[in-house]
């Protein structure tokens, strides 16, 4: 099989990076060599074409191995590149520290042709299918997006520029109470095309692994769900207030066990769960209430409500992206992605939502998170 993946060799031995040469341009591979890390950035940076794959040894004078990885790693767009060290043979604490590093593979010296040209391939083969993957899930959040544009930003926006019109066409003959209606059309309109901006934004971060990085450098233990708790609650009482619905908070009191996770990233669930508890609650003077408890080695975030429930044949699907439950039947729906980012950040966290509901009675959704050991 001909390859044309370009790979840049270092190493300082003349001759046996001239052997790793041969063997790999003997299978078509493009080869481009260096005799030192700083020699490897300085090709990197001169090249026209970006190595696919780096094959470096480690002991090399001006810029070793661990360093030029260090380098090459700093640098966005060379991040991706997969990295294999040559280690020396016996030198196990070489392959501990690369793999402490984050190199994706190593190689012992002395090697066969074959053991080569086996891990180039392989590391080749699963840097393609990862770039594939990334790109065919931006795609599909894309298509997504662009369907539910049409139809999700229209409505709001036609709401807001048609209560702009009649507060702008005769100011001074409306009474107090026709401006205050109309004011709040333009508020209703706007806030759900800000839900709507932000929930794609979140979509798209979650689903492309953005917010994996952001989550792996701010989560930490805690235990303070209360705060969790009260922020939820305190930015979506106006909503609760207009739609007659009452919030009811249980709180902890500092009283449960730790999890490892980022506060933030729950508030976002919760905030989504709690607002669907009110969009749904459809009956006079119902209540939705919020808490948090550990059960079965979890931390679970519980939000109840007494509003239109979820037919059981539907519940699985709620979760997926763009799902709504009877689309057609309910025009008070937004654009089903609130469930959506709820189900990525619990899985973020290693945990998941679980669902209880009863047509006309009601919903118990709960983020669970495992606790911390
Ligand atoms: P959105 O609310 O923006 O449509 P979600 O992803 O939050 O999107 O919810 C998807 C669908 O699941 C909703 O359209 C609704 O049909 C159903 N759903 C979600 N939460 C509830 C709830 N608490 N009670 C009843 N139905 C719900």
């Amino acid at each position: 099989m001909t390859e044309n993946s370009t790979v840049l060799v270092v190493e300082d031995d003349v001759s046996l990076m001239q052997g790793i040469r041969d063997i790999l341009e003997i299978k078509g591979y493009k080869v481009l060599t260096a005799d030192s890390g700083l020699a490897g950035i300085n090709v990197m940076e001169t090249s026209q074409a970006q190595p696919d794959l780096i094959v470096s040894d480690i002991m090399m004078p001006f810029m070793n191995g661990y360093e030029f990885f260090n380098e090459v790693r700093k640098e966005p767009r060379w991040m991706k590149i997969p990295f294999i060290f040559l280690t020396a043979k016996g030198e196990k604490a070489d392959i501990r520290v690369g793999k402490a590093l984050g190199a994706e593979d190593y190689i012992t010296k002395p090697f066969e042709p074959d053991d080569l040209l086996v891990v180039v391939a392989a590391r080749l083969k699963r840097s393609r299918e990862i770039e594939t993957m990334q790109t065919q899930e931006v795609g599909s959040v894309k298509r997504g997006i662009l369907t539910i544009l049409n139809h999700e930003f229209r409505t709001p926006l036609t709401y807001i520029v048609a209560y702009a019109d009649m507060l702008n066409r005769e100011p001074d003959e409306l009474t107090y109470e026709e401006m205050k209606a109309f004011l709040g059309g333009i508020n209703t309109g706007a806030d759900r095309l800000r839900r709507l901006i932000e929930n794609f934004m979140l979509l798209v971060e979650l689903q492309t692994g953005e917010a994996q990085n952001t989550f792996s450098w701010r989560k930490c233990k805690f235990n303070n769900y209360d705060e969790i708790l009260r922020q939820t609650v305190e930015y979506l009482q106006p909503v609760a207030e207009e739609k007659g619905v009452m919030l009811q908070v249980r709180y902890s009191y500092g009283a449960l066990p730790s999890i490892i996770g980022d506060a933030e990233y729950l508030r976002t669930a919760l905030i989504r769960l709690v607002d669907n508890g009110i969009k749904f609650s459809d009956k006079p003077n119902s209540c939705v209430y919020v808490s948090a408890d550990a059960r079965d080695g979890q931390l679970c975030f519980d939000v109840q409500d007494e509003g239109r429930g979820i037919p059981a044949d539907k519940q699985k699907e709620i979760f997926e992206m763009f799902y709504q439950v009877n689309r057609q039947i309910y025009e008070d729906q937004g654009s089903g992605s609130g469930l959506a980012v709820v189900d990525r950040i619990a899985k973020m966290h290693d945990g998941g939502v679980s669902l209880e509901s009863e047509v006309e009675v009601g919903s118990r959704f709960t983020l669970y998170v495992p606790l911390a050991r």
